[in-house]
């Protein structure tokens, strides 16, 4: 395959593209980021690298890093993980209130915030650290022990926080939250803060590509059974409400944050990254979702 023939024909048409997306403002630290940065980073299992644009430069992983901590949680418990939380789509924004009400306090999905939020608090539970621990698992899946936070970003959230904190606490008066309400909000929004490249997050999703290993240092991570529910899920859920919508047009599991980034894998190919901070209504980045539509229709290839 031509990947980086492909990838410069996606660089050409998107450049060309008006954009009507906008950068996400509700976090301010997440404003200030230039609208027109741009890159993609594809890493192929058989073939390596390839790339353009901004693929080097580091940003807000935001939800991304909802799937890291799904995946550490699922190396420490079973399935008595998904009593506390559900596998199905939501069908609302990532951010909603709604169902959890009627639904007594079990999120529909890990990648909707209560559902994270409810990963956060198990991770809070099962280990001592998590924060670092989380941070450590990132590295080394990464392959990369510089990957850190972005202080501004996790103050700036910090300061905004009220509407996690309160599916926190509707999920706490259902006692699915054991742990003191601010500790988790702190690892949630800290897990959110962690800047990745392109680059860096296609070599880290390379794990979900490649049946729970590494490739490069060879390091199975988590059993293929495991990867495969989470790929489930980043297939079913992994765009909140807009989930059915990036399946119709990409036809790959993936998962988008609100700092413009989308990962995604076509399992057993290659992990792929773009990153462009505009985000359509639905907080998915607009020009990300339209390269990957192009990657899987210039390569004739999606899981479907
Ligand atoms: N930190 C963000 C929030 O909780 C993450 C949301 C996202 O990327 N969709 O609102």
């Amino acid at each position: 395959m031509q990947y980086q023939q492909i990838l410069d024909t996606i660089k050409a048409e998107s450049l060309i593209r008006s954009n009507t997306g906008e950068v996400a403002s509700y976090i301010p630290e997440l404003a200030k980021i230039d609208p027109d940065k741009f890159g993609m980073h594809l890493y192929c299992i058989n073939s390596g690298h390839y790339g353009f644009g901004n693929e080097d430069e580091r940003f807000s992983i935001q939800s991304i890093s909802k799937v890291f901590s799904l995946t550490l949680a699922m190396t420490l418990l079973e399935d008595e993980l998904f009593e506390r939380v559900d596998v199905e789509p939501s069908g609302d924004p990532f951010n909603s209130l709604i169902q959890l009400e009627y639904e007594n306090g079990i999120p529909r999905n890990p990648f909707i915030n209560a559902g994270a939020l409810v990963i956060a608090d198990i991770l809070v539970s099962a280990i001592e650290n998590p924060k670092q621990k989380l941070l450590d698992f990132t590295r080394k899946i990464t392959g990369n022990p510089t990957i850190d936070i972005n202080p501004k970003v996790y103050d700036s959230e910090k300061k905004h926080s009220h509407r996690n904190a309160s599916l926190l606490n509707l999920m706490k008066s259902f006692g699915n939250i054991k742990n003191d309400i601010e500790t988790v909000l702190d690892l949630y929004i800290y897990q959110c803060s962690i800047e990745m490249s392109c680059r860096e997050l296609a070599t880290a999703f390379m794990i979900y590509a490649n049946a729970g290993n590494t490739l490069s240092d060879n390091i199975q991570v988590i059993s293929p059974r495991k990867i495969k529910r989470i790929n489930a899920i980043m297939q079913t859920c992994g765009f909140y409400d807009e989930a059915g919508e990036f399946t119709f047009r990409v036809g790959l599991p993936g998962k988008s944050g609100v700092g413009g980034g989308i990962a995604s894998i076509h399992p057993g190919q290659y992990a792929v990254t773009v990153w462009s901070p505009p985000l359509n209504v639905k907080g998915n980045s607009e020009l990300g979702m339209y390269a990957l539509e192009r990657l899987t229709t210039l390569t004739g290839f999606s899981i479907f």
